[in-house]
């Protein structure tokens, strides 16, 4: 176990790759750089809020002390840190942007764990950096909690995802625009320590294709392969890490599937090269199940990264990075070959994950139209997506009368079901029920299937909004129970939050739609 003051830190990617170590931080466009060095901008007093034991416990980091929680608010950086903003760029919303950048993440350095993985230091809200444009390279209380408790809970439902190791408050006020509506006012400033092996994003390799920096582009996808797949060998190994990454965007959006997560704003800025969970923002779990469900304000006229949209979104950014790397491919069209098969990779593991939730055996052809009809039904009666899954496993496996199963499945809606709804759950139930007796293994093996692949709790916007409230007027109750709930998510006594969304959350900003404001 070591201290983050005392840790010697690795500087791979800033030793590696061409930089601006000139230290100026006015916002510019950095042609020719992979990043900027940036030095975190002092706080008046970081406090620290939260500390996730069991991640410092995975990299071997010992408890904070006070110097420590200085580097956590950004008021230290030790001789070993060469901290720096990385460049890239994205297509947001589906258009092209042009240079992003960390404008408001600094990593300090690499920690080495004990077992010889390294892992990025880096903190959200540090301050300005050359690509903070407009921003103040600030981040808000409600933000940064909402990152915080979020990458933990999606690392316990075992979503590959960035982790978050801190969260300190800075003692400074910070001015939002909540609303986008002229009315901006202070806010609590924050800074998550988070981490990931790495933070490249699709973007990163769009900057270096936009730019024709081809030689720095081979470079960064050769250091990226050599470091995340050294298993990768050969002539056409650009290819294969290619199709690793198609795989493994693949495997993530079956993930947010399978949990009811949505992202909310999947620009290749955001997407990250090692198929992670990245930058939480305007996120939430879906409470009624509605494929059409957007949380973030600013998607709502063309809900593009809806729910039920973000696989195939998934594969539109896939479509960009594969592009972006092109020029380093001699026959373009074997990457045309690998980007169509992320359907099929896809479909796949989608239908064994619906399987899991179904309790199945395996899946069989004819189950398509099983889970196809379950999809439906959830839609017509607009059920609590996690309350209804939880109430399948617990559902009586012999025939039962249309309003049995109604009264079985009632406490997972939010409204009462109309005749037609009903008449299709009975019949997708009766369904289920004989697809059931056709299993090949035990009902234990099956509920162990269903209970591990559908979690009990889920950190509902709701409750990240109660819990920030809380933590607003300095109380601590409810973010403490939450990051204990987000560490077990599948328990069968997961009770004290298993329960739908409370009525007044319905309309409320901050906690059913959220903006971009952070
Ligand atoms: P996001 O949509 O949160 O992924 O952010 C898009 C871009 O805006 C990224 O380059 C962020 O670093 C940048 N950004 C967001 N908020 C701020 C801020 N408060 N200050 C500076 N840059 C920011
Ligand atoms: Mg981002």
């Amino acid at each position: 176990m070591e201290n983050l003051s005392t840790k010697t830190f690795k500087n791979e990617f800033v030793t590696t790759f061409d930089g601006d170590n000139s230290g100026n931080l006015q916002p510019r466009q950095t042609p020719g750089v992979l990043y900027s060095k940036a030095t975190p901008t002092h706080v008046k007093a970081p406090e620290l809020l939260a500390w996730s034991d069991k991640l410092a416990a995975e990299l071997h980091i010992s408890q904070p002390n006070e110097k420590d929680v200085s580097i956590l608010g950004g008021n230290l950086v030790t001789p070993s840190m060469q901290p720096y903003a990385a460049c890239y760029a994205g297509h947001q919303f589906g258009n092209w942007a042009g240079q992003l950048g960390d404008g408001r993440a600094i990593t300090l350095g690499e920690w080495t764990s004990e077992n010889e993985s390294t892992y990025e230091l880096q903190l959200k809200g540090a301050g300005p950096t050359p690509y903070s444009r407009r921003g103040d390279g600030r981040a808000v209380l409600r933000s940064s909690v909402r990152e915080y408790l979020m990458s933990e809970a999606m690392f316990f439902l075992g979503v590959p995802t960035t982790r978050a190791l801190a969260l300190v408050s800075t003692g400074d006020q910070v001015m939002r625009d909540l609303f986008y509506d002229g009315r901006s006012a202070y806010e609590k400033g924050a800074i998550v320590m988070r981490t990931a092996p790495s933070f490249l994003r699709f973007g990163n390799f769009e900057m270096l294709a936009a730019r024709q920096e081809t030689s720095q582009l081979q470079k960064l996808t050769s250091w990226t392969i050599d470091k995340f797949s050294p298993h990768l060998t050969g002539e056409n190994k650009t290819i294969a890490w290619f199709e690793e990454i198609v795989e493994k965007t693949a495997t993530l959006m079956v993930d947010w599937i399978r949990v009811g997560f949505v992202h909310g704003v999947m620009n290749t800025d955001n997407m990250s090269i090692l198929g992670l969970t990245i930058d939480y923002g305007p996120f939430s779990f879906l409470d009624q199940y509605d494929p059409e469900f957007t949380p973030n304000t600013t998607d709502l006229p063309g809900r593009r990264y809806a729910y039920g949209r973000q696989p195939s979104i998934g594969y539109w950014n896939l479509g960009c990075l594969a592009s972006a790397i092109a020029p380093l491919i001699e026959d373009t069209s074997e990457l045309s070959v690998a980007l169509e098969k992320y359907k099929t990779i896809y479909f796949d593991k989608y239908h064994i994950m619906m399987a899991g939730k179904l309790g199945l055996d395996e899946f069989r052809k004819n189950d398509q139209v099983l889970i196809e009809d379950v999809e439906k039904t959830l839609t017509m009666l607009k059920a609590d997506f996690t309350i209804f899954y939880q109430l399948l496993m617990t559902l009586p496996l012999t025939e039962a009368s249309e309003e049995a199963v109604t009264a079985h499945f009632s406490p997972s809606f939010y409204d009462i079901p109309d005749r037609a709804s009903q008449q299709s759950l009975h019949k997708i139930t009766n369904s289920y029920i004989q697809r059931i007796k056709e299993n090949q293994i035990s009902p234990e093996v099956s509920q162990e299937i269903m209970r591990t692949s559908n979690p009990r709790f889920i950190l509902r916007n709701y409750l990240l909004h109660q819990a920030i409230q809380e933590l607003e007027k300095g109380e601590q109750n409810l973010f403490l129970k939450l990051q204990e709930a987000i560490k077990n998510p599948y328990a069968k006594d997961q009770d004290e939050f298993f329960k739908l969304r409370p009525e007044w959350a319905n309309d409320q900003p901050g906690s059913s739609t959220l903006s971009c404001s952070s």
